[in-house]
């Protein structure tokens, strides 16, 4: 029988999955408190359940950690960790520290399947969804004692690999695992879900009320430009986009992040500065320019840095908030459109199979960690 990972389910799950077991609806917070609180990564380590309940449970759920594969510093001090999944999948989590804040930005997808003419992890395709596990996993990451020291972070984004909301299952699952009491208990404000814009989604989003903040990649002003660049303009144009954005829930003083990046002579124009500020109208936003980050292949170009300042004045002056994103770590490809999935490995099975742990202290694994992880949950899906 296949393993069910903790990691995946809400506590209304698990109180179920116990309940059917005969077990009483407080076995549930427990688990829960073992997995989130205390970053159990085994059902052996949680000692206040009786040991034949461990043993019972052990025959259908398990907790799952990734496997780091590679770590690499950026001279600005941002990180980038390869991590390793149980399939032998691999994505890319960024930790971004900023004065007295440090931003995770963790990956939805392995790839993407919208396309964005300007995104490398676009090139790959879409190989499939995460898990809300998997996500959930790469915050953890940075909280298993032992594992990362001295990295604490204060925000989450939901920019690294891929779309969250073609994976809008994985996304809203995980951000009420960060968020809710009985998991990580991670403020909704300090969360920030950032869209291509796939409006049906959207309006699904809305509804869930997560209260997390929102952000839009705009990166046009005429839908002209926006299908060039972002083929998804043709099922959503920038209209039914902002009507969406406008129908969005906020609290008070919330407001949507539009993110706009800035692509030389093809949207970054006096014209498309004054185009910007008429489509905000009515739209409680503020907006980040991305100067383009090169990626080879592309044939946009990043604009002058003066040209980017007369944009940001334009819309300042004509009161919107704009703020020039500066790009961290581009280095180490870990900026804005530069996280794609490394090859998967193709050598063969060769390690141990062991409990998929991230490696004590970091340390680059090579591809061995892949391999180890992918027999491990061979071994799982073998059981019972
Ligand atoms: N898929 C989501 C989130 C991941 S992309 C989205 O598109 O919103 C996160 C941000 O990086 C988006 O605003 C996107 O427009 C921007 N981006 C993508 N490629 C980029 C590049 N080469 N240079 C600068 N920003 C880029
Ligand atoms: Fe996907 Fe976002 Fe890249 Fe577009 S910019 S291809 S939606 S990850």
């Amino acid at each position: 029988m296949l393993l069910t990972d903790l990691r995946d389910l809400q506590l209304q799950d698990i109180a179920t999955l116990l309940a059917e077991a005969g077990e009483p609806g407080f076995r549930a917070t427990q688990l829960c408190h073992w997995v989130y609180k205390r970053q159990a990564t085994s059902l052996q380590h949680m000692t206040d359940l009786p040991e034949p309940l461990r043993q019972r449970l052990q025959e259908r759920l398990y907790v799952s950690t990734l496997t780091l594969v590679r770590q690499q510093r950026s001279t600005d001090g941002t990180e980038k960790f390869l991590f390793c999944l149980e399939d032998g999948n691999q994505i890319e989590t960024v930790l971004i520290p900023a004065g007295d804040k440090c931003t995770i930005c963790v990956s939805t997808q392995v790839g993407c399947a919208i396309g964005c003419r300007f995104c490398l992890t676009a090139q790959g395709g879409l190989v499939r969804s995460l898990r809300p596990a998997e996500i959930v996993s790469q915050v953890l990451s940075f909280q298993e004692p032992g594992k990362t020291p001295g990295r604490t972070f204060t925000n989450i984004v939901f920019m690294g690999m891929g779309e969250p909301l073609d994976n809008f299952q994985g996304t809203v699952q995980a951000i009420r695992i960060l968020t809710a009491d009985w998991g990580l208990g991670i403020s909704p404000r300090r969360i920030t879900v950032s869209t291509s814009g796939l409006v049906r989604r959207l309006e699904a989003f809305g509804r869930a009320d997560l209260k997390v903040n929102l952000a839009v990649s705009l990166n046009a002003t005429t839908d002209a430009v926006r299908t060039q660049i972002m083929p998804i303009n043709k099922a959503y144009p920038i209209e039914t986009l902002l009507a969406a954005c406008r129908a969005f829930p906020l609290a008070i003083r919330q407001r949507i992040t539009v993110e706009y990046v800035l692509l030389r002579d093809v949207n970054d124009t006096l014209a498309d500065a004054k185009r910007l500020v008429k489509l905000m109208q009515g739209l409680r936003c503020k907006i980040n320019l991305l100067p383009l980050n090169e990626i080879p292949g592309v044939p946009y170009r990043r604009p002058r840095d003066e040209t980017v300042q007369q944009f940001q004045n334009y819309l300042l002056q004509h009161g919107i908030s704009a703020f020039v994103r500066q790009s961290r770590g581009r280095d180490i490809s870990a900026a804005c459109g530069q996280l794609r999935f490394a090859e998967r490995t193709t050598k063969r099975l060769t390690g141990q199979a062991s409990q998929a742990t991230m490696p004590s202290p970091l340390a680059a694994q090579g591809e061995q960690g892949c391999e180890t992880s992918r027999a491990a949950a061979t071994l799982r899906e073998g059981k019972g």
